[in-house]
């Protein structure tokens, strides 16, 4: 046994220092990047945030309006290949969606067909996804994934450690994926005690992973996964050196978010559970398997009406982070960032009072 002795730091544990800055509006904080990817070779343009693979967010009516506003939906692996024709017939933003797979055959098996089905050139992205990427297997499917898929950008994880990380771009992902146990309807901490705080672990995987580069442009990149839970976060991610934010519960709840609109007492919600919950193996696997415990949660969510709306507040309010510190460019915020420790992030004292602006 033994204990690294360093605390490690979650989004609610810091907040950001304000810093002199010569930016006379929020109007001139440009949000979009352009990323070269190492093994893909290909270059992609957008704002860099990111839906969940969950069928609560990654939809494809959350596509259709995500990819107007460059942003991208990782579209969960339970559409069939039939549904994914019938989309792929009007949807043509390649760099703003992408393909979900897991590491079992029956996942690879799919993709052949999907290949065959001549969507490869529907989706730039591929995300190869389980919630533990240590595993040996996941490394070698991640190989057997870039040989399959040599110009395809993949995404790959779930890990928390900067050694992982290099592992896994080393061995043929383009970005990272990171976050265990950090996700809001996640138990993996609760029902395992494994776990790490996603700004650390931001912090520590970016640093690896921009070292590593190859003789194509770029370097390899992360996603930060789970755990935003306020609009700040995204901010925060990104101060700490995430190239991509990935969230599912700030992307559920809306019309275009999965599932039916639930009415009780005259207030309308919409169901947001874990893909390893009970609700979600019952659905997709027609029970919880006997090895395996539910780790994740079931809630239903206030329904939130029309995510274009909360797009703009997001745009708005991260400019407005880029504002404070002085940052022109989503690219800066990690540059120009000074994390300061706290114990009290927010005053929530009025919030039970609040009403909808
Ligand atoms: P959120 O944005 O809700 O905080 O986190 C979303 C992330 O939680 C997903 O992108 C995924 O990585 C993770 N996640 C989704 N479902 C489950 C689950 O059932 N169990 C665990 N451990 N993580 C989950």
């Amino acid at each position: 046994m033994r204990i690294d002795n360093e605390t490690k730091l979650d989004f609610e544990d810091i907040l950001i220092r304000p810093k002199r800055s010569t930016l006379g509006s929020r109007k001139e904080v440009q949000l979009e990047r352009t990323f070269s990817f190492i093994h893909s070779g290909r270059k992609w343009t957008g704002i860099p945030i990111i839906t969940s693979n969950m069928d609560a967010s990654g939809t494809f009516e959350m596509a259709k309006a995500l990819s107007q506003h460059k942003m991208i939906t990782a579209l969960h692996k339970f559409y069939s290949i039939d549904q994914l024709k019938e989309f792929f017939k009007d949807f043509h933003n390649p760099d703003y969606v992408t393909y979900t797979l897991g590491i079992r055959d029956e996942d690879f098996e799919k993709l052949q067909k999907v290949l065959e089905a001549g969507l490869g050139d529907k989706f730039n992205f591929i995300v190869l996804d389980v919630p533990n990427a240590y595993l040996q297997r996941f490394v070698f499917k991640l190989e057997e994934l870039r040989k399959l898929c040599p110009t395809h950008t993949i995404i790959a994880g779930n890990v928390v450690t900067n050694e992982m990380a290099e592992e896994l771009i080393l061995r043929g992902a383009d970005i990272v994926k990171i976050g265990i146990g950090s996700g809001s309807v996640c138990t993996t901490r609760r029902k395992t005690g494994v776990g790490y705080p996603q700004i650390s672990a931001i912090i520590e995987c970016s640093d690896a992973a921009h070292g590593i580069t190859n003789s194509k442009p770029g370097v390899g990149l992360i996603m930060a996964d789970g755990g935003v839970v306020h609009t700040c976060d995204f901010g925060k991610a990104f101060c700490a050196g995430a190239d991509f934010v990935m969230s599912g519960s700030l992307f559920s709840g809306y019309l275009q978010s999965g599932g039916e609109i639930i009415e009780r007492n005259g207030k309308k919600f919409k169901q947001y559970y874990g893909m390893s919950s009970a609700k979600a193996q019952e659905k997709y696997y027609g029970g919880v398997f006997k090895h395996r415990a539910s780790e994740g949660r079931y809630t239903e969510v206030p329904f939130k009406g029309d995510v274009n709306e909360f797009i703009l507040d997001l745009f708005g309010s991260l400019r407005s982070t880029g504002t404070y510190i002085g940052a022109r460019t989503l690219k800066e915020f990690s540059k120009r960032t000074t994390f300061i420790l706290v114990n009290r992030q927010l005053n929530t004292s009025n919030e039970k009072y609040e009403t909808k602006n």
